[in-house]
């Protein structure tokens, strides 16, 4: 176990007041960075200023970097039973701790306290998964490739490699990546989103409690600066990124064109196809959970009812009958069941995009616009919004809204609603609802969204399944966790012999 340091604790302080500059963490302490601005981090819920996080770029990451290389010989060539060690220990402090990151989620991105405990739970699951690296690691053999000639490969680390995150789940994003490369014997770099770099101050906290040595894990801030200088250091073997799409794109191209590996996730605008034979109370319960959690800013939020035939007629009240029960507020609040939007700017966003449904023609049959917040005036909240009538062409029928805003589109069969989905630039999730394992299928089958729920409002990640979206919702071949996971941070050395 590393000895504790002074670390960058943060406590809230008012909206106007000052509030702590974070640290980096780099070489196994916790650093200043070089940055010379800083950003804002606030809460959502209230606009209380959290801290302040330094806008860093090359330098910060070179510093990384060469931390990490220096590590990488000494981590790689240790045992893999050593190296889950501090995993196990790492494992064992994110359950003692498990509320306090919940908690810190909520407090720099606004979604409820349950909805934090899930993320965080589904963190934990990837460093349980990378705890078995021992067994998953291994490579295969052959003997008598011809005769008396014997193959067999090994799997390998690469060094250096970076996650660059997005907002809207803090602590478990860069849990996705972290775990699997070092456990596989890398070292690791993460760059969280500049809008909520606390949970991550706290998962680095207890990493080097967990005594993960000097270099193998580090952690550094900022934006564009900080990703440009990861994509183009020499000295990084490989970067996962998840965000939005064009920027997914940009990081997928930089990198490639720079010799590395990428794995980059996108956006998304998942629909959820709703077969006039499916039990419309569930489907419109479940339907709603998927589209309102998280206030929507989820990747796999199920933002469009595609209901087909008289499916329409049968869930569109029953949608609006669900969405009204939720309860918005702080989501620090017990019985809050969504909290409010990551900035006042994307609130703004959002808003233009009701604005540009109603411009349309679309339907709005729910209007949550005018929500306001009696106990946080100032925090960044709107009510639940659903437009019925929406199209595929529409602006609000094609582009990903990430607020709290359902769209309800008509598809008059099954084939229809199928082109609709095959038709999207995106492909990151999608669902059915029916009680025909036909219909299941056929979807299935047809459709090519990555993950897909059947009966199902988000067919979530698992730690031990790949986990990535097809179409413009994914740039690269290897997806994240499980076993692609391991071949993304490994490669295959073959060795073939004959001994005389
Ligand atoms: P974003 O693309 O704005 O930011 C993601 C990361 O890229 C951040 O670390 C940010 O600092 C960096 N970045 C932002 N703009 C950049 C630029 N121009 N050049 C280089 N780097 C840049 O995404 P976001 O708003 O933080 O997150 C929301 C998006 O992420 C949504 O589109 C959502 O669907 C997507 N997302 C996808 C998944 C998935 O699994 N596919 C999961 C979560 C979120």
């Amino acid at each position: 176990m590393n000895p504790p340091q002074e670390q960058a604790t943060l406590t809230g302080s008012p909206a106007t007041g000052t509030a702590p500059t974070i640290k980096i963490y780099v070489g196994g302490r916790w650093v200043d960075s070089s940055a010379r601005t800083t950003g804002e981090v606030r809460n959502p819920a209230d606009n209380t200023l959290l801290a302040r996080v330094p806008m860093g770029g090359a330098d910060d990451v070179d510093r990384a970097v060469k931390a990490a290389l220096a590590a990488f010989p000494g981590w790689r060539a240790t045992p893999p039973v050593n190296r889950v060690r501090p995993m196990f220990k790492f494992r064992e402090l994110l359950e003692k701790h498990f509320d306090d990151i919940a908690r810190t989620v909520t407090k720099e991105h606004g979604k409820t306290l349950d909805e934090s405990r899930s993320s965080v739970r589904r963190a934990v699951d990837n460093v349980e998964v990378a705890c078995g690296i021992p067994s998953l690691m291994q490579g295969l053999g052959l003997e008598d490739i011809a005769t008396g000639i014997d193959s067999q490969f090994f799997r390998q680390p690469l060094g250096v490699f970076a996650a660059i995150t997005p907002f809207n789940f803090p602590a478990m994003v860069p849990m996705w990546f972290l775990p699997h490369a070092i456990a596989c014997g890398n070292t690791f770099i993460v760059k969280p989103s500049e809008r909520v770099p606390l949970s991550q101050v706290k998962m680095f906290e207890l990493l080097h409690e967990a005594g993960f040595p000097e270099g193998v894990v580090n952690l550094v801030h900022g934006a564009k600066d900080a990703v440009d200088a990861i994509l183009d250091h020499p000295g990084i073997a490989g970067v996962s990124f998840v965000g939005s799409s064009p920027v997914a794109h940009y990081v997928y191209k930089r990198g490639a064109e720079k010799g590395k590996r990428v794995q980059a996730l996108g956006g998304a605008k998942n629909f959820v196809v709703v077969m006039p034979d499916a039990d419309m109370d569930r489907a419109a319960a479940i339907s709603t959970e998927s589209c309102f959690g998280c206030a929507g800013e989820r990747c796999l939020a199920n933002s469009v009812v595609l209901a087909v035939g008289d499916a329409h007629a049968k869930i569109k009240d029953k949608l609006v009958e669900q969405a009204k029960k939720l309860r918005v507020g702080d989501g620090a609040d017990s019985g809050v069941t969504m909290g409010p939007l990551i900035t006042k700017q994307h609130r703004e966003k959002v808003l233009g995009y009701i604005e540009q449904g109603i411009k349309e023609g679309a339907k709005l049959v729910l209007d949550g616009r005018a929500y306001k917040d009696a106990k946080h005036p100032e925090g960044y909240y709107l009510g639940p919004s659903i437009f019925d009538d929406v199209t595929p062409d529409m602006v609000i029928g094609k582009e990903e809204i990430f607020g709290p805003v359902l769209c309800v589109m008509k598809a008059k069969d099954f084939d229809e609603a199928v082109e609709i989905v095959r038709k999207h630039e995106l492909g990151n999730a999608t669902s059915i609802f029916t009680t025909s394992g036909k219909w299941a299928r056929e979807y299935r089958y047809r459709v090519e969204p990555s993950m897909l729920g059947v009966n199902i409002g988000v067919a979530a990640p698992m730690a031990y399944f790949p986990f990535g979206g097809a179409k413009g919702s994914f740039y690269g071949d290897l997806k994240a966790h499980g076993r692609d996971g391991i071949e993304f941070y490994t490669d295959k050395k073959v060795v073939i012999s004959r001994w005389f």
